[in-house]
Formats: C-alpha cells, sequence, structure tokens
C-alpha cells in the first residue's frame, strides 16, 4: 500500500528540512485527514537556495544545449516510468481523479521532452555588417536564475512548463510549488535530480507565499519571475519584478467565454463543454465559464448541459468511476456559495446543484445557472469551480461585445458551422487562445497565455522560450 511522503526542501543538491525546524501540514481534500507535512522555508533556507541557484546557474549556462536535453530526455523517461507513483500523491493532494492525475503527469513528461528538443534551437543571427572584414551576430544567452511560483490546481503542470523552460535554455530555477499539493511537484524534482541535474540548478521550497516572492523576487541573484495564480496577486508581484527590472511572464486568471451559434453542432458542444466544465472540478484557468448561446439553440443547450452536470459522478478521485473529485481547499466553498446565491438574488435560474456535499471532504455539486444578468458577481470574478453560467444572445456582435466585456482575456471557446463566423472570431475576440469546435488548447508546442488581466507572457511553443533568453548582440572585426 502506497504511502504519502513527508515532502522536504531540495537545496544546493540536498533534500532537506527548513532550518528552523517548523512545519506545515498537508491535507487530503477528500477527507480533511492530515497526510502529511512540508517544511516551512524562511530566510536562511531562501539564502542558501539563491547561492545555490548562482553556483547552478554558473555550471548550467556553461552546459551545452545537447547536454541539457539528453538529461532532460531522461527526466521525461523517469517522471513516465513513475507516472502511476506520482498520479496517486496528486490525487491524495490535490483531489482530481486519478485518471486525470495521470493524463497530467504523462502530460507533462511530454512538456519536457518537447522543450529538450526546442532548447537545442535557440538560434541567434548574423546580420550584414556596412563595413568588410565586420561579423555581427546576435547570441542567445540564459537569462540567469528563475524564481518560479506555481498554485495547486495543476501541481505538476504548472511546475513543469516553468521548469523545463529554464532547465532547457540554461537557467538555474527556484520553484516555490504549492504547499497545498507539494508531493507530486517534489516527485518532478526527483526525476531531473536523478537524471543528473547538477547542484543548484534546481531548487524546490515552500512556506509563507507572500514572504518567499517578497524576497526572492527583488534578491539580486533573481533575473527572472515566473507565476501562475490570481491577477491580484500577479498583479502585485508583476509591480515588484518591474521595481526590480526583473522579466516577467504572468499566467493569471480568467473567466473563459464559450460562444454557440445556432449553426452549430448542439449535442457535440454540451458533450464536450460538460466534461471540460467540470474536469479538475472546475478549478482551470481555462475553464468554460461564460456559456453565451444564439436564441434558437438556447433552451436545447441549456437543457442538455444541466443533464449532464447531474450525470457527473462526484467522489473521491481514488475510487474508480469518479467523474469529478473535491474542491482542492476549503475556501473555494464559501466563495462558491457566495456567487451562486447572489446571482439567484438578482434573478439567475439555478437549474442544478448549487451546494455542498455532506460535510467532510471539500465536495461540491455541479453547477449550472442560466439567464444570469450581466451584474451578478459570477459574469464578472473567476469563479473557479464547477460552475457554468449559461445566457442567450441573438447577434455575432452581441457575443463578440459580451466575450470581450471582462478585463480577463485568456481562453475563449466557439462552436459555429460557419467558416465567416469563425474567421470573424479569430479576429475580434480578444484573448490570448481561441479553440473553434475542438479542444485545442494547452499542448507544449502551442502558445499558452493570456492577454489584458490574464497576464503576459506565454507558457507553450518556441515563444516560450524567448521568455527566458536574451538576445546578446556580438561584433568583431579581423
Ligand atoms: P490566491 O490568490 O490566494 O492564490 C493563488 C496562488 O498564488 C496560490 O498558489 C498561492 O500560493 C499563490 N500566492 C498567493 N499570494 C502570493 C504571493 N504574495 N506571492 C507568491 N505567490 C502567492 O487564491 P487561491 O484561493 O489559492 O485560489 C483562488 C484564486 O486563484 C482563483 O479564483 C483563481 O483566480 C486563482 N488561481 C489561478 C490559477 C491559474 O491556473 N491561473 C491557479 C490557482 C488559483
Amino acid at each position: 500500500m502506497q504511502s504519502y511522503p513527508d515532502v522536504k526542501l531540495f537545496i544546493d543538491g540536498e533534500w532537506c528540512d527548513a532550518a528552523e525546524g517548523k512545519t506545515i501540514p498537508v491535507l487530503d481534500p477528500a477527507t480533511e485527514e492530515e497526510i502529511g507535512t512540508i517544511p516551512h522555508a524562511t530566510k536562511p533556507d531562501l539564502d542558501r537556495a539563491l547561492a545555490a541557484a548562482e553556483k547552478g546557474f554558473a555550471v548550467w549556462s556553461q552546459t551545452s544545449a545537447y547536454d541539457r536535453s539528453k538529461l532532460m530526455r531522461k527526466a521525461a523517461d523517469l517522471l513516465r516510468e513513475r507516472a502511476g507513483d506520482i498520479a496517486w500523491m496528486m490525487t491524495r493532494e490535490q483531489g482530481k481523479p486519478l485518471g486525470q492525475s495521470k493524463m497530467e503527469v504523462l502530460a507533462g513528461a511530454d512538456v519536457i521532452d518537447w522543450f529538450a528538443e526546442e532548447g537545442r534551437r535557440t538560434y541567434g543571427q548574423v546580420i550584414p555588417a556596412r563595413a568588410p572584414g565586420v561579423l555581427q551576430m546576435t547570441v542567445k544567452v540564459p537569462v540567469g536564475p528563475v524564481a518560479a511560483f506555481t498554485p495547486w490546481n495543476f501541481p505538476i503542470n504548472q511546475v513543469v512548463r516553468k521548469l523545463s523552460a529554464a532547465v532547457a535554455t540554461g537557467c538555474s530555477i527556484i520553484v516555490k510549488a504549492p504547499e497545498e499539493t507539494p508531493a507530486s511537484p517534489a516527485e518532478l524534482i526527483r526525476c531531473f535530480v536523478d537524471a543528473g541535474i547538477p547542484a543548484g540548478v534546481v531548487g524546490l521550497v515552500f512556506g509563507v507565499p507572500a514572504e518567499i516572492s517578497e524576497y526572492l523576487i527583488p534578491h539580486p541573484v533573481i533575473r527572472k519571475v515566473t507565476f501562475t495564480g490570481s491577477t491580484p496577486v500577479g498583479k502585485q508581484l508583476a509591480a515588484l519584478a518591474g521595481l526590480h527590472m526583473k522579466r516577467a511572464t504572468m499566467e493569471l486568471g480568467g473567466h473563459a467565454p464559450v460562444m454557440v451559434f445556432d449553426d452549430a453542432d448542439v449535442d457535440k458542444a454540451v458533450k464536450m463543454m460538460a466534461t471540460h466544465k467540470f474536469r479538475n472540478a472546475g478549478q482551470v484557468c481555462v475553464s468554460p465559464t461564460r456559456f453565451l448561446v444564439q436564441d434558437a439553440i438556447a433552451d436545447r443547450f441549456m437543457e442538455g448541459f444541466t443533464e449532464a452536470a447531474k450525470a457527473v459522478k462526484v467522489g473521491n478521485g481514488l475510487e474508480d468511476g469518479v467523474d469529478m473529485g473535491p474542491l482542492a481547499n476549503e475556501r473555494r466553498i464559501p466563495a462558491l456559495e457566495g456567487l451562486i446565491n447572489e446571482a439567484v438574488d438578482r434573478g439567475g435560474k439555478l437549474t442544478t446543484g448549487g451546494n455542498r456535499i455532506g460535510n467532510q471532504g471539500y465536495f461540491f455539486e455541479p453547477t449550472v445557472l442560466t439567464d444570469v444578468p450581466t451584474e451578478a458577481r459570477v459574469m464578472n470574478e473567476e469563479p473557479f469551480g464547477p460552475l457554468a453560467v449559461i445566457n442567450r444572445f441573438s447577434t455575432l456582435d452581441d457575443a463578440i461585445g459580451e466575450a470581450n466585456r471582462l478585463p480577463f482575456g485568456l481562453a475563449a471557446y466557439a462552436f459555429t458551422g460557419s467558416t465567416d463566423v469563425a474567421q470573424a472570431l479569430g479576429s475580434r475576440v480578444l484573448a490570448g487562445m481561441l479553440t473553434i469546435n475542438h479542444l485545442g488548447l494547452a499542448l507544449p508546442e502551442v502558445p499558452f497565455g493570456g492577454v489584458k488581466d490574464s497576464g503576459y507572457g506565454t507558457e507553450g511553443g518556441s515563444e516560450a522560450l524567448e521568455a527566458y533568453l536574451d538576445t546578446r548582440f556580438v561584433t568583431q572585426k579581423s
């Protein structure tokens, strides 16, 4: 029988406890049982991690892209081999069904492989010179030690994109992984350690997020900051990074619109979107949230989606046949209840769900609200839970107007049988990512990021590496 580990910090090539010996408990969100602890890092630990990252950068930035790539491929293979055990840990700490955890771990291995290969293609340029005998070129050099802050909803996926981009480009990185879900990201890092990554290239710390970010971001050793989490926190960290002239990538909140036009395949849209909505209990930055359905098919869509929500089997993610686990932490329950009650008070219709399930574990009913006024909070704030809002629209302009109304601009979805409509959406919807008639987001080779309050920079595709590279211009005369 597998047991949940007491996770350690990883500093300067060693797994260790915190200098002051303090720990933080880890809970299973399905049972509320304490399943382990993590060390609580404070300044002495962070100072050691920073010194190690500086040393690790000196070594790793001088290691060839070819050798970095080989090591990464090995780490990816180890992650695949260990996927079953790591998925079990992830389900215990985060709650998502075991199958979803396993997919996340395996997808993490794909991310490592992709960055391993792309890291070998960080080409510079030779620029034609004005004078004979002059050589002008650009070379891509790693930006330096990175501080990464990642959330609890995808404990591996959120780390692996940052870690892989840093390691592939020759940076070192200190990961402040989520305190709620620490074991699976620690196991990800163990794969790199077991693949032979030199001491100091990768560090792992836990503690009080604000204390760690306020210490690491301004520190002169850190040259780049990358954060995934909520928009308010992202704005604070981006401001701090700006104040200290640090490069930053911000992957923040969203409120994804789903536009379903009356020429779409309605049954396909219902089926695909209901599965997608309740994946990871809706705790996903690209989760479909504001469903906008054209008048002629709106009732049919609302009924179909409500039935699909009722059919979702909620339970402990370790049990067979469970579609949706608990919320990852207790604070999401009052947050969701508040949004739902306020929407109903304003005249929205609750067609299913709306309540916590039981009183042990953070289970919540898959919930559907329809015909909710625009002023309701849920139409404006990211619900980050198993909650869909379905409203009606009449014209293409109405749909695009509503889709673009909010300050967020992360993911957007659409279903239409018309290529003209699809093209109009492609040029007019203000989102970092738009997927039409299928689910095509979050592959390692395609961009992943937002615009407006959803942040800046991308964590996928070749541009993701650019964020970890400086362009150095070198000119010489023979
Ligand atoms: P939160 O804003 O307290 O925290 C979000 C994440 O940021 C957590 O991982 C947290 O540890 C980290 N964080 C918070 N303050 C920090 C700081 N000063 N420095 C560094 N890291 C810090 O919210 P929460 O209750 O954990 O989650 C709820 C909200 O967070 C959701 O509504 C959603 O908007 C957002 N969120 C987004 C994502 C995403 O994938 N974009 C993931 C998790 C949470």
